[in-house]
């Protein structure tokens, strides 16, 4: 849902570096946001962060946009050099959720509001708000879409199953995790899927286990092409449990390595983000379905949450049990992810303008 900002000052130009200092704040504005981005390569990344600038520069603010490859100590600097900038709000798409708690307290000290953007920040109370999409859904709907899909509540199977987590720092992963074993472990526990490599976490619990670190596609790809090669010479891979699109790129790789046939015996894949090279996959069938989250939809919420914060007035939220960060239980705006499978790609991300019918070459 669209939210109006109704400032009027305008907007000043912003420094959009990966690694260098915030460009100087200056100029009158409604006051300045710093917005902590994980990474420029992976593609929603960027497309949360140009969102929330330009909905915040039209609002009136003043903004500073870094992201920072991936790497912890990266982002603690640039959080840093945005708090000697006083900053009103800060933003934060944390890369390891624990790392923050230092920095923030010298947030804390200015009186800087934090807010969580789609990765809850841990261990600290000084975080004041999280947004997010509700990420335990997002693994739900990947259960769901396999038992629907395989036929398994109507006793289908036995079907090969292989399950990956995302990243160990990522706070998302576990909800991901958690929200789809628990749909599909009680078809591992009866046999209708079977997990060749063993790799099946005995719990929820033990989820990393199996993660990939950092999200990362190469990791993926080598860990599918090990199991493949050590536990599949006389079978097939059925369906793989993919908590996000970067890994299921991957495994689509050593998968075609491997010399599956889309359409013929290719798995059934899950994934999360809608990104374009998955959606594209999607039309030639090497990836079932993803978890779309309305990236939009995230950056007007956040960008209403700062208005409100600037201006004093009440911040909406609509979750105040959820999210533990084992200090406190930070107040959070959840909004709904949805399925999307090859038959849904146009009415549900080439009729909302997420993709031009170009983009996906359609
Ligand atoms: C996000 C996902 C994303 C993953 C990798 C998670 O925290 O919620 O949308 O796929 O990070 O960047």
């Amino acid at each position: 849902a669209g939210v109006a900002l109704l400032l009027g000052a305008s907007a000043c130009s912003t420094e959009r570096t990966d690694d260098g200092a915030p460009a100087a704040a200056g100029g009158d504005s409604g006051g300045l946001v710093g917005i902590a981005m994980p990474t420029k390569s992976l593609e929603r990344w960027n497309k949360d962060g140009a969102h929330l600038e330009g909905l915040l520069q039209d609002a009136g603010y003043e903004t500073t946009l870094q992201y920072a490859d991936n790497k912890v100590d990266q982002q603690i600097t640039q959080l840093q050099n945005m708090i000697n900038q006083d900053p009103e709000v800060l933003v934060i798409a944390s890369i390891d959720g624990t790392a923050l708690g230092p920095v923030l307290a010298q947030a804390k000290e200015k009186d800087i509001t934090v807010i969580a953007y789609d990765r809850l920040i841990n261990g600290t109370g000084d975080v004041d708000y999280y947004a997010t999409f509700d990420n335990y859904k997002v693994g739900q709907l990947q259960g769901e879409y396999i038992v629907d899909t395989l036929g398994l509540d109507t006793g289908a199977g036995p079907f090969n199953l292989e399950p990956f987590a995302g990243s160990p720092d990522d706070n998302n992963a576990k909800f991901f995790f958690s929200g789809a074993w628990d749909v599909l472990s009680e078809y591992v526990a009866n046999g209708q899927l079977v997990v060749p490599s063993g790799k099946a976490p005995a719990s929820n619990d033990q989820w990393s286990s199996i993660g990939v670190q950092g999200w990362s596609s190469d990791t993926a790809q080598s860990e599918m092409e090990t199991r493949l090669n050590s536990f599949y010479a006389a079978e097939k891979v059925d369906v793989v449990l993919s908590p996000n699109d970067s890994l299921a790129l991957g495994i689509a790789q050593a998968l075609l390595g491997a010399g599956y046939t889309a359409g013929v015996d290719w798995p059934l894949i899950t994934g999360q983000d809608a990104d374009q090279a998955n959606v594209e996959n999607m039309l030639i069938d090497r990836q079932a379905m993803t978890v779309w989250k309305d990236t939009r939809t995230l950056g007007d919420q956040v960008a209403a949450m700062v208005d409100q914060v600037i201006k004093g007035s009440k911040v909406t939220v609509n979750d105040e049990e959820t999210y533990d960060n084992g200090n406190k239980v930070v107040p959070t705006y959840l909004l709904p992810p949805v399925v999307v499978t090859k038959d849904s790609i146009k009415t549900s991300l080439v009729d909302s303008g997420f993709y031009s019918a170009a983009d996906l070459g359609l």
